[in-house]
């Protein structure tokens, strides 16, 4: 005899496993669990019409303004760059001419200077008249030999590469470690260097012991100098100056790149610095001290100072800032609680200082 339809108390003859419970059905109740099957197929277009009005709202020119802004600083950056080369040689081609004219005309003033001093003295000879003219038939000669130079200009097109952009897709505020590249040179740091390191978009500037180094990407030294002072608490770079800004205990220093040259450009005696950061039109560096202040400083005309903030709207009594960071309209602070127990990030908004966000990571590491 075989078994009756799964469904209890249905006495009828079951016709086929049921492809949602896996019982076997007879016919009315089959069709009963087709029915039921079909009655949630509606809640599901209902979703789907909900998800492709979500699609429709995502505001993805947000996340592609972002990311575009990034590439038009990238080429804003690169036209400037070209911008600037092509100046320096417009300058080169008008200083040679102009060296030129200037040679001519100097040497007319002194030939000129010595017909006046001959007319004045009412006395000359035959050789002095011959000199005269032969010198001034040259001048005439020099000075029409300026318009046909001619440059012979050779460049070079400018090569640019894919990888000068590299598009990676990561989720907001991810910081992921594994991108970080392995190591790729190990520079040995000589006894007495000083620990801070900065870098520009050609070089990295470290202290080697006793000298002021700059690295190209290579890792080979480029430019080095003398460092006469005292140890450096901190550097940045300066794009607005095109200066590296070194932090000393009680001075602040400009770095050229180009000549090595080092200018002292603040000095402070009775309290110590401890660390710098550069926005485009403003430097700020922070005390070494229990409640440590920020400075503010105009970098143009002259680095000047124009504001001190104090604790406790930097960090509190018995906190020293570590570290700070600008970016982006934003002051980063790393502060140390006296025997480092942990360390936390105080983000200030530095056109709004009531708008200190604390983000209190209380990390029991002991703080590099
Ligand atoms: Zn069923
Ligand atoms: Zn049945």
């Amino acid at each position: 005899m075989p078994q009756p339809c799964s469904i209890k108390d249905c006495t009828r003859t079951p016709r086929w496993v049921c492809d949602c419970c896996q019982q076997n059905l007879c016919l009315q109740h089959l069709n009963e669990h087709n029915d039921l099957l079909i009655s949630q197929l509606n809640p599901l277009t209902l979703e789907i019409k909900a998800l492709e009005d979500c699609l429709q709202a995502l505001n993805i020119q947000k996340t592609i303004d972002n990311s575009r802004e990034k590439l038009e600083e990238w080429r804003d950056d690169c036209y400037k760059k070209i911008d600037c080369l092509f100046e320096q040689k417009c300058r080169e081609l008008d200083q040679v001419i102009n060296e030129k004219v200037d040679q001519q005309r100097e040497e007319l003033n002194r030939i000129h200077l010595k017909i006046t001093e001959l007319i004045d003295a009412q006395e000359t000879s035959r050789q002095d008249i011959d000199l005269l003219t032969s010198t001034i038939r040259q001048l005439e000669i020099n000075i029409n030999n300026i318009e046909q130079i001619c440059f012979t200009i050779v460049t070079s097109p400018l090569v640019i590469d894919d990888t000068f952009i590299f598009i990676k897709e990561t989720t907001e505020h991810e910081l992921d470690l594994s991108t970080l590249s392995p190591v790729y040179e190990t520079i040995h740091r000589p006894k007495g260097s000083s620990g801070p390191l900065t870098c520009n978009d050609r070089y990295l500037l470290i202290h080697q012991h006793p000298n002021l180094c700059l690295y190209d990407r290579e890792m080979n030294i480029v430019k080095q100098t003398l460092w006469r002072y005292g140890r450096i608490w901190d550097m940045c770079w300066s794009s607005t100056l095109g200066r590296f800004i070194v932090l000393e205990q009680n001075n602040i220093y400009l770095i050229n790149e180009n000549t090595m040259s080092i200018n002292n450009v603040h000095s402070m005696k009775d309290r110590d610095w401890g660390a710098c950061t550069c926005s485009d039109t403003v430097l700020f560096t922070s005390t070494n001290e229990d409640g440590s202040s920020i400075m503010e400083f105009i970098l143009f005309p002259a680095i000047e100072m124009i504001r001190e903030w104090k604790y406790p709207l930097t960090c509190a009594k018995d906190e020293i800032i570590d570290d700070i960071v600008y970016n982006n309209g934003n002051l980063a602070l790393a502060c140390a609680f006296k025997i480092v127990i942990w360390l936390f990030l105080r983000i200030m908004d530095i056109n709004n200082t009531q708008n200190i966000i604390n983000t209190d990571q209380h990390e029991n590491t002991a703080h590099g």
